[in-house]
């Protein structure tokens, strides 16, 4: 079974994604490291980030990949950490808007998600990626409630640069990012991580027993 959860950044994705995978055994794919570890890469070979052709070639040869632990490998290098540094935030949209450089990631994609059950975290998941996946769930969250989340996890950002931020990235992921027509939303806003869990566990049970 594939669960496909999609939805802007600072919605809840990965923490909820993660705690759902660990509560229902599946493997889990976080798609989003994938274009923040590309444009890691980029960034250290010097490949300018509108080079669309570099860029998908430089994804077909140097395939993201990760351990059992979660952590993120690219060329050798374990990523986890620095891909998550807010200038890699800011850049990673502009590499992830090019069509060549998204099929790559999405082959490699559907090939890491095409064993056993598992739960796929991203953008276009619902849509492109796994559109037969029997789950598809879209999170959102009010802006603010999405920035005060982010800067848990970016200590030393002050809360309106973030809020800019998420609106930037927003805007730019905004192509690749809808609702599949047959995903169930969820508002996070005044929900806790638990409970957001708990909910599409139900959908996940009830999927299964359909
Ligand atoms: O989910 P996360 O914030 O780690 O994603 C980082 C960026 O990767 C997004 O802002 C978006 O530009 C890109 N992305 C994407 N498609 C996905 C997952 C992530 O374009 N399926």
């Amino acid at each position: 079974m594939i669960v496909a959860i999609d939805g802007p950044a600072g919605a809840g994705k990965s923490t909820v994604a993660r705690l759902l995978a660990e509560r229902l055994g599946f493997r889990y794919l976080d798609t989003g490291a994938m274009y923040r570890a590309l444009t890691w890469l980029a960034r250290r070979r010097g490949v300018a980030l509108d080079r669309a052709a570099e860029l998908a070639l430089l994804a077909t040869e140097h395939p993201v990949g990760f351990d059992e632990q979660g952590r993120v490998f690219i060329d050798g290098s374990d990523v986890t950490s620095s891909i998550r540094r807010p200038d890699i935030d800011k850049l990673v949209p502009v590499v992830a808007r090019h069509p060549q450089v998204r099929e790559v990631m999405r082959e490699r994609q559907r090939a890491l998600g095409s064993e056993g059950n598992v739960v796929i975290e991203g953008r276009d998941i619902g849509t492109v990626v796994a559109p037969q996946a029997q789950v598809k769930v879209y999170l959102v969250a009010d802006e603010q409630v999405r920035a005060a989340r982010r800067s848990t996890e970016r200590p030393g950002i002050g809360a309106d640069a973030l809020a800019t931020d998420l609106r930037l990235r927003d805007e730019r992921d905004a192509v690749n990012m809808r609702p599949a027509a047959d995903a169930i939303q969820i508002d996070t806003t005044d929900l806790d991580v638990g409970e957001v869990v708990a909910r599409i566990e139900e959908i996940v049970v009830a999927q299964r027993s359909a």
